[in-house]
């Protein structure tokens, strides 16, 4: 029996705009779809936050045994500056810019967002597809949507009809809009735009001469427009409908509204069951954004190089800090946000380490079970990493009391209360224990076996008060070294 079938989930669904009960289309299984990064900068931290927390849910999911197809896209096409319908593309423009390939910008800034996601430890998704590779696929859509009547051509672009659309269906259902509202509230079109109607969007986006990333279609030489990949790569992975779909708050509209009429427009289904929406990370009380200059990248935070921050604080402290909040809130990054989860960081490690050493009794003053089936109670309704990580908190006072004679663990508790908050701590909410993901273990090990060998050669010269005092000093530091027969070990307490 997989643990999924003892634990009833609930997700916040942004279709219905209320917590549902989840049940996958396939049981056992789970498609989840979330859109990805458009790689012409640096990710910031913000986007992090986003990425963390479908990783996050994607973790527990199969925590529970789900068998998951986790797609997470890269854009590195068809998304315009100021996710504008007219305008350039923000990778075209980049490269215009920096005098690169358009294609040595997306290599770049993908790396870059692969390297810091390793640090911060997610997990791969478990397909990434590219716009540009999916070219074809969008192409075969507009077809269906043009044959359908849902889109019409204008002068080599095609743009969705919107009005048309909702003659048949219903066009803001997601973010809760009415097409008349989003009509009355619009500017007029002048006589030089070539959509119908403001609320059209792009399907495919005329290239001009001076446009360097373009592909041929029926339409022209032209580039796709951003909506209509994430309607291609999910159809193409998941199915026309599929379990989760996920992004920023900030892409309910329109991006995923449009994906919806998409869909719809092109196979009459609806694409997606749980529309899952995460929170944005702010600074200094506003969104964090490339674009305004209020941002801070991950790589800032891991050196400490930054004017907000008094010291560098790790990636799991970091990745602590975000699953100290609800991904539905909004979380506001400061340096004292940042010391705080530090010290509880810290003293979550330092509580599974004295969990190891804590010696067991006959019973037990903990209820283990009760306690591990509210962990699950908490990741249950909606993800609740906050309550969960409290639940982490009650039983890290406990592991105190136990170690201070308090109270007492039987050995069977100590070992469920041990499986548990480790598959808790490390598999689901994907921390690491202090210093692992820095590359500090290995460093520190390299200059630990250099004083090993020096004070072996102070030994060797008969200078016991430098052998001496290269031991006490590091065991000041906690680092206790052990002669053996086999040479010198050591041990960070
Ligand atoms: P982009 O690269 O701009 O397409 O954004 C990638 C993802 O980051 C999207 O899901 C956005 O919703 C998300 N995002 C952008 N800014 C923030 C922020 N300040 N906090 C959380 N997520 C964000
Ligand atoms: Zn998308």
């Amino acid at each position: 029996m997989q643990l999924y079938q003892s634990q009833e989930i609930k997700i916040q669904n942004s279709l219905s705009g209320k917590k549902d009960v989840f049940k996958p289309l396939n049981e056992g299984h789970i498609g989840m779809y979330v859109c990805g990064p458009t790689v012409y900068s640096n990710v910031h931290l913000g986007n992090c936050r986003t990425f963390m927390s479908f990783d996050m849910i994607f973790r527990y999911f199969r925590h529970l045994g789900y068998k998951v197809r986790y797609v997470r896209n890269i854009t590195d096409a068809g998304h315009l500056v100021d996710d504008a319908e007219d305008g350039e593309d923000k990778i075209a423009k980049k490269a215009r810019l920096e005098k690169l390939e358009p294609m040595e910008v997306v290599q770049r800034y993908t790396v870059d967002f692969h390297n810091i996601l390793q640090k911060f430890n997610f997990l791969p998704p478990s397909i990434e597809p590219t716009a540009t590779g999916h070219i074809i696929e969008q192409i075969e859509i507009i077809k269906d949507i043009l044959e359908k009547g849902y889109a019409y051509v204008t002068n080599g672009s095609v743009y969705f009809d919107v009005i048309k659309f909702n003659e048949d269906h219903e066009y803001g259902k997601l973010s809760g809009r009415k097409l008349e509202d989003m009509i009355a509230n619009t500017r007029e079109l002048t006589a030089q735009d070539e959509k119908r109607s403001p609320q059209d969007f792009a399907l495919w986006k005329k290239a001009e001469p001076q446009h360097i990333m373009r592909w041929p279609s029926p339409w022209g030489d032209g580039f796709p427009g951003w909506h209509l990949e994430c309607t291609a790569m999910s159809t193409k992975y998941l199915g026309e409908t599929f379990d989760i779909h996920g992004g920023g708050m900030d892409l309910k509209f329109p991006h995923h509204e449009c994906e919806i009429a998409q869909a719809e427009a092109s196979n009459g289904h609806s694409p997606v069951n749980y529309w899952m929406h995460a929170n944005m990370l702010t600074l200094n009380g506003k969104k964090m954004a490339k674009s305004t200059g209020n941002s801070i990248l991950p790589g800032e935070i891991f050196s400490g190089d930054n004017a907000i921050l008094s010291k560098s604080f790790s990636p799991s402290v970091v990745r602590f800090f975000m699953m100290q909040a609800h991904y539905t809130s909004i979380l506001d990054l400061s340096n004292d946000a940042l010391l705080a989860s530090e010290k509880g960081f810290n003293r979550l490690m330092d509580a599974l380490k004295i969990l190891k050493q804590i010696e067991t009794s006959k019973i037990s003053d903990f209820d283990v079970v009760a306690w591990k089936q509210k962990c699950y109670d908490a990741m249950n309704d909606d993800f609740n990493t906050p309550i969960l990580i409290a639940q982490l908190f009650e039983a890290v006072k406990h592991i105190n009391a136990i170690k201070e004679g308090r109270e007492s663990i039987s050995a069977e508790d100590k070992t469920l209360l041990e499986s548990t908050i480790n598959a808790f701590v490390f598999d689901v909410l994907g921390l690491e224990a202090k210093n692992e993901n820095e590359g500090g273990t290995d460093k520190l090990a390299g200059v630990v076996e250099l004083l090993i060998e020096l004070r072996k050669e102070a030994r060797d010269n008969k200078d016991f008060a430098t052998s001496d005092k290269i031991r006490d000093q590091l065991a000041g530091m906690g680092i206790q070294l052990k002669d053996g027969k086999e040479g010198t070990t050591f041990s960070v307490l």
